[in-house]
């Protein structure tokens, strides 16, 4: 696994100059000594040394032969997807971020793309839902907000024998946790919004593949299509990786303290986060992923959009925000948010309850977020202990 020494020294220090911080190359265009004669850059949309940076370094991180910085993690997705051509089809996560859904259906289907969605934490069903046509399968693990975990290294063994290529979205873990292609997989991408840049001030999308020819082809469609990161925003994500051990380790550390005191609270019926023991696959997220990572998700026993949004609102330091992995603990509600144009039966049966909350564990000390929690949770329940006298008074 990847050390914070090896990480922070992957950065490198500006030949040129021996700034030790990354220069920003604010520029559209280069100068050119003759017609096609340059210094390796031409025109920022193709190549952008800070640009350039990033996705060296992001390759780096992710032991792939090539990496590419995108305006969004949706643009990077995007990519992906273009790899593909009318009549193949798609293999995906049920539990699949919001957007990416989008993406496949609403855009894709258009022009012939089938997309399959099954749960890939059981291998048998990624097995039965391959067709001769399928040429990608897409993963997240930990998947949002049930955080479900699918075997990487299973599902690449299956990949190849169908010939066909694995994409992990690796946002919610980062290649501090878990590194999807030294366990088979042929692409990882990540919404650098969430944990890489980490200080929710930027939108951005990263990739990474591991095979030079997939990587070209890729860098092609982002040169082609153009949605490419910015150079200050590429900084900005630079200047958020330089810390994303240090953020990862405190993140998980909370987080598992958190995880912990919710499973003993009464107003809580289920804790969802793969770091606890009773989380049904939580051997298999720690064989490839180093810790349980940052995210939790919860139910109450009371199970309604009321108690949620009763909870969601009455918080102090857990901000009601959609996003995640920045330095402030959010939290959300996603029948009501995230998931709220999903049709209640399918969200149901997807897993995601009325009243299911995720919260995002910022870098706040665990005792204060657990008092934060407290103090809500217990009105909760003590409001539900007194209806339950009142009803049965009245009975
Ligand atoms: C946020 C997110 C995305 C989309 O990224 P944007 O930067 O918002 O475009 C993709 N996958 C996951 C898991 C995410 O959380």
């Amino acid at each position: 696994m990847l050390s914070a020494t090896q990480l922070i020294h992957s950065i490198p220090v500006d030949p040129l100059t021996g700034a030790i911080s990354v220069p920003i190359y604010q520029t559209s265009t280069f100068v050119q000594e003759a017609p096609g004669v340059n210094k390796g850059y031409d025109y920022s949309r193709s190549n952008n040394p800070t640009r350039a940076t990033l996705e060296e370094l992001m390759a780096k991180l992710e032991f792939g032969a090539t990496g590419l910085a995108f305006a969004s993690g949706l643009a990077a997705i995007d990519a992906v997807v273009k790899l593909l051509k009318s009549g193949d089809e798609i293999v995906a996560v049920d539990d699949i971020y919001g957007g990416a859904y989008r993406l496949f259906t609403a855009v894709y289907e258009q022009y012939g793309i089938k997309v399959q969605f099954v749960d890939t934490s059981d291998l048998e069903k990624v097995d039965a839902a391959i067709t001769p046509n399928t040429k990608l399968i897409w993963l997240e693990t930990p998947t949002n907000p049930t955080l479900k975990i699918s075997d990487i290294s299973a599902i690449a063994k299956i990949a190849k024998a169908n010939n066909c290529l694995l994409c992990v979205d690796n946002t919610f873990a980062t290649p501090v946790l878990q590194q999807p292609l030294l366990l088979g997989a042929d692409i990882v991408i990540h919404s650098a919004t969430k944990y890489l840049g980490g200080h929710s001030d930027l939108i951005a999308g990263i990739l990474v593949a591991k095979d030079e020819q997939v990587g070209a082809r890729l860098k092609f469609f982002q040169n082609a299509c153009g949605a490419v990161l910015a150079p200050f925003d590429s900084w900005l994500v630079i200047r958020g990786i330089e810390t994303l051990h240090l953020r990862m380790k405190h993140h998980s550390r909370t987080a598992l303290k958190v995880a912990q005191y919710l499973t003993t609270h009464p107003a809580i019926a289920q804790v969802y986060y793969p770091g606890l023991s009773s989380h049904p696959n939580h051997e298999l997220a720690l064989t490839q992923s180093k810790t349980g990572g940052g995210i939790i998700s919860f139910s109450l026993v009371n199970d309604t959009n009321e108690a949620a949004v009763e909870l969601v609102s009455n918080t102090q330091l857990f901000k009601l925000a959609e996003s995640l992995g920045g330095i402030k603990s959010l939290i959300s509600h996603p029948a009501n948010m995230t998931h709220k144009s999903i049709p209640v039966e399918k969200r149901r049966a997807a897993g995601v309850s009325d009243s299911l909350i995720r919260l995002s564990i910022g870098l706040e000390e665990a005792e204060d977020l657990i008092a934060d929690l407290a103090s809500v949770l217990d009105s909760i329940e003590a409001k539900e202990s007194s209806d339950a006298y009142a009803t049965s008074n009245e009975y």
